[in-house]
């Protein structure tokens, strides 16, 4: 209610403003940091210049993750506050099509924000939420304090980790684990992006709807096809188009 005497139905940023009130109001729940909202206007700023679109070069990408995904044994799908305010619905659709696992994984960690984005993800979701039991904790040896902490049952088992909105340097850990490490990031320059075997460089608002679109359509596709588009994917190439994108959108 209140949002919509805000937000004039016609305004032409109306979703982008939509976005940044949800986040404003899960800030409030103590379900966003403030460090998450600061990390929103710089998503902001990158969607902003890419035309608030999922260009084709993140459409590619998109594809490439859910063949990856399709393809693991151990896939999961890291949560943090920012990603269960915006799409906790859809992560749970998309969860259950391919089959994964879904982890609460937070930089700035205590147990009240991990029980708000469990209450957030099981209103959508009935199954078992990792990183929650804090007897199942596993460490990430590259890295110090509370951000090494992952589920020893999720992503330190895991084959293929779906990390939306994350830190450079645990993207880095993951991937010198052996994990397949697929981003969701809209700045393609980025520790995360440029380290991250797949980098989808768009909004998350837009990315889960459509995995969950592919999810759908290759579910049904044999394996060796979806090895084929996997091959056939240059993270390096598709990243430079990105920028290219960007640098376009500043001219
Ligand atoms: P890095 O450590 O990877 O070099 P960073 O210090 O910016 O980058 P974070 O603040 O943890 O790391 O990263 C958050 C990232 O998420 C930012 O690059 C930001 O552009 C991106 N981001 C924020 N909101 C969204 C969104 N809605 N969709 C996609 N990406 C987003």
């Amino acid at each position: 209610m209140v949002q919509e005497l805000l937000i004039p139905s016609d305004h032409p940023r109306r979703v982008s403003l939509e976005i940044r009130e949800r986040l404003v109001e899960c800030f409030r729940k103590g379900m966003v940091v403030e460090q998450g909202l600061i990390a929103h206007g710089r998503g902001e700023a990158y969607d902003y210049l890419i035309g608030e679109k999922t260009t084709s070069t993140a459409l590619n990408a998109i594809k490439t993750a859910v063949a990856a995904l399709l393809l693991a044994k151990e896939p999961v799908l890291s949560v943090n506050g920012n990603v269960a305010c915006l799409c906790s619905k859809e992560i749970a659709n998309l969860a259950e099509i391919i089959n994964a696992k879904i982890e609460i994984n937070i930089f700035y960690r205590s147990k009240e924000r991990i029980k708000i984005i469990e209450e957030e993800l099981k209103r959508y979701y009935s199954k078992k939420i990792y990183g929650v039991e804090e007897n199942n904790y596993a460490v990430i040896q590259e890295l110090s304090s509370a951000r090494r902490i992952v589920d020893r049952y999720g992503i330190y088992l895991s084959d293929v980790v779906l990390v939306p909105l994350e830190d450079g340097d645990r993207t880095e850990a993951l991937v010198k684990m052996g994990k397949k490490v697929i981003a969701i990031d809209l700045n393609p320059l980025s520790r995360t992006s440029t380290t991250a075997q797949i980098s989808i460089v768009d909004n998350i608002i837009r990315v889960i709807p459509l995995m969950i679109k592919y999810a759908q359509e290759y579910s049904r596709v044999n394996r060796e096809e979806l090895q084929s588009i996997i091959d056939n994917f240059d993270n390096k190439s598709n990243l430079e188009e990105s920028l290219k994108t960007i640098l376009r959108g500043i001219r």
